[in-house]
This record gives C-alpha cells, sequence and structure tokens, in this order.
C-alpha cells in the first residue's frame, strides 16, 4: 500500500507522521520542500515530487483552504482507483465537486477534516468528520485511524466539511461568551482561576474554559497552534451555509463581526485566542 500527504503544516506534520505506523510506504509532499526532507528524516517517510506522490493509493491532504487542494488536484490528477482523503477545513460546494469531477476519473474524494487541535494531531487523538460515498469511507477508515481518536461518516461529500465549519463558529462563540462572562468576574473581583475551577465543573464549560483560556490566554501566552485567518476563513464558510439554506444565524453574524475586527493579514500572523485582545482592549480589563 502507497499512502501519500500533501502539507506538511502544524497539523499535517503530526498527521503524517503517525501514518508511518501502517503496513504502508508513506510519501510527504510540501509547498516548503525543507520541511518535507526534515520529515523524511525525522519519521521515516520519502519526500517527493507531486506527479509521484499522486500514484498513491490514499492521498492526503491539509492545506489552508480548498483553493489550494483545487489547484493541486487539477495540475496533478491522481491514479484511477485512488482515494483523496481532503483533512483541509474546506468548502462544502468544492467537495461536491471535487467529488463529481474525480469520479468520473475513477477516484473517490472524501472530505474529511480534523478537529482537536494541534495536540490531538500529536497525540492521534484528533476527531475526523468525513463526508463522501459510503465504500469509499469504509476503505479508508483504517488509514484514517492512524491519527484519529474518533471517526465519524456525517453524509454525502461536502458534509464532512459542513460538519467541522458549524463546530468551528461554536468554538468561536464559546471563547468569546467566556471571555466577556470572565472580564464581568473580574471587575467584580472575582479571581479567574476560582471562577474557571467552577464553570469546569459546571454546564457552562466548554474546551474553551478548559484549555484555551487557562493554557493561552489566562497564561498570557497565544502561541501560535490554529492561525486566526483559518478561524475567520471557518467562521465565513459556515455563514455561507447559513446564506444558502436560508436559515436564521443572528447571533452566528456577530461572531463572524467579532471576530474579524482583526484583518486577515494580521491574522495570519496570530492565534486565534489572540482574538480576544480586542475586547481586553475595549474593556480595559486582562482576562489573567
Ligand atoms: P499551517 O498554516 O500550519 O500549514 C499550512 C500548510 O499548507 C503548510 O504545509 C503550507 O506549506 C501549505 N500551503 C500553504 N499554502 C499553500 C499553497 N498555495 N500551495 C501548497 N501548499 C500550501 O496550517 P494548519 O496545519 O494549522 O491547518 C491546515 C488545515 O487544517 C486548515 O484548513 C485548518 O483550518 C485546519 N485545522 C487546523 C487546526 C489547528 O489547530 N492548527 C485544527 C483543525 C483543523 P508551507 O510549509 O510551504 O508554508
Amino acid at each position: 500500500m502507497r499512502i501519500g500527504f500533501i502539507g506538511l503544516g502544524a497539523m499535517g506534520w503530526h498527521m503524517a507522521g503517525h501514518l508511518t505506523q501502517l503496513d504502508a510506504t508513506v510519501m510527504v509532499w510540501n509547498r516548503t520542500k525543507s520541511k518535507a526532507e526534515a520529515h523524511a528524516a525525522q519519521f521515516g517517510t520519502i519526500s517527493v515530487d507531486l506527479d509521484l506522490l499522486v500514484q498513491a493509493d490514499f492521498i492526503f491532504s491539509c492545506l489552508p483552504t480548498s483553493s489550494e487542494v483545487e489547484a493541486i488536484l487539477s495540475a496533478h490528477p491522481p491514479k484511477s482507483g485512488s482515494i483523496w482523503i481532503d483533512c483541509t477545513s474546506g468548502i462544502p460546494f468544492s467537495a461536491q465537486q471535487l467529488s463529481q469531477s474525480l469520479k468520473r476519473q475513477g477516484v473517490e474524494f472524501l472530505d474529511a477534516p480534523v478537529s482537536g487541535q494541534t495536540i490531538g494531531a500529536e497525540n492521534a487523538t484528533l476527531t475526523v468528520m468525513v463526508g463522501g460515498h459510503q465504500p469509499a469511507f469504509e476503505r479508508a477508515r483504517p488509514v484514517i485511524q492512524a491519527f484519529a481518536g474518533v471517526i465519524e461518516h456525517v453524509g454525502e461529500s461536502g458534509s464532512g466539511f459542513a460538519v467541522k465549519a458549524v463546530n468551528n463558529i461554536l468554538m468561536a462563540a464559546n471563547l468569546w461568551a467566556l471571555s466577556e462572562g470572565l472580564s464581568v468576574l473580574k471587575v467584580r473581583g472575582v479571581s479567574l482561576d476560582a471562577a474557571l475551577a467552577c464553570i469546569n465543573h459546571s454546564s457552562g464549560k466548554s474546551s474553551m474554559s478548559e484549555t484555551v483560556m487557562p493554557q493561552k490566554i489566562m497564561s498570557r501566552c497565544f502561541n501560535k497552534t490554529f492561525a486566526l485567518n483559518l478561524l475567520q476563513k471557518d467562521i465565513g464558510i459556515a455563514l455561507d451555509l447559513i446564506a444558502e439554506t436560508g436559515q436564521q444565524g443572528s447571533l452566528l453574524h456577530c461572531v463572524q463581526q467579532l471576530y474579524n475586527q482583526i484583518d486577515r493579514q494580521t491574522a495570519e500572523h496570530i492565534d486565534f485566542s489572540a482574538a480576544i485582545q480586542v475586547l481586553e482592549q475595549y474593556n480595559q480589563v486582562l482576562l489573567n
């Protein structure tokens, strides 16, 4: 079995590394080639050109957006009989189109975005939400298992990307709401450590209160593991879905306005948790 992995970024680096546990040859490609060579040295993968990589039986991609995936796919068509597993947090409509056009070439396309942050990628505990044809999913499942804690087939093509976009807008809403709540408590003289100790054993808890708030914001570390511009992209995908389906989305529209206060260029270089500094500046209250 040959497996290819495209995109050795914060997530892909670890995900591709876990694939070496399988009884397979693992080929990697990265735009910055030195990273692929470093990956090969660290994990025993093979750094190859894209033309060779797309001859694999299973091809993973983990790139910033659907447009980078589309560009690579159109220039480097995969071999017939292969399955392309796109772990990018992408656009549902793009998945549907790619799935249809690749089927004509005998290639299956699964949208398989992941959740669990870089620590989940490192520990192989990612949640993988897969859209696409069930038989292709069943074939790909044992390979995806190498980096997954939970794998769920959520529906036809594009459904995985849709679930991921909704998940991430909920994450953004949770983080902002938590920050507004803690800001009020701090002004009232409550210790934020004590407040979080209660919330994290109560109904208001979320992964934002359990990990991101204490580890990134209250510690003032804001270490970049998930760029804010990628979260802004996910929020945009979720709102496009709301618009396409004609659903009510007033709360979620507010979430977009709050996170778009930082421009995309700046957002590319900072962690998503740093968006909360806008609130801190407005309130003149540091969440520490
Ligand atoms: P990174 O920015 O760390 O990595 C992006 C990767 O894409 C790099 O390998 C980069 O190559 C490559 N790349 C960028 N532009 C191009 C291009 N034009 N052509 C080819 N390759 C390109 O991103 P992440 O790993 O954080 O995110 C990847 C995907 O996973 C995104 O869709 C994100 O939303 C999603 N995600 C991220 C999570 C996180 O916590 N970071 C969690 C869950 C999902 P190069 O090294 O040359 O820059």
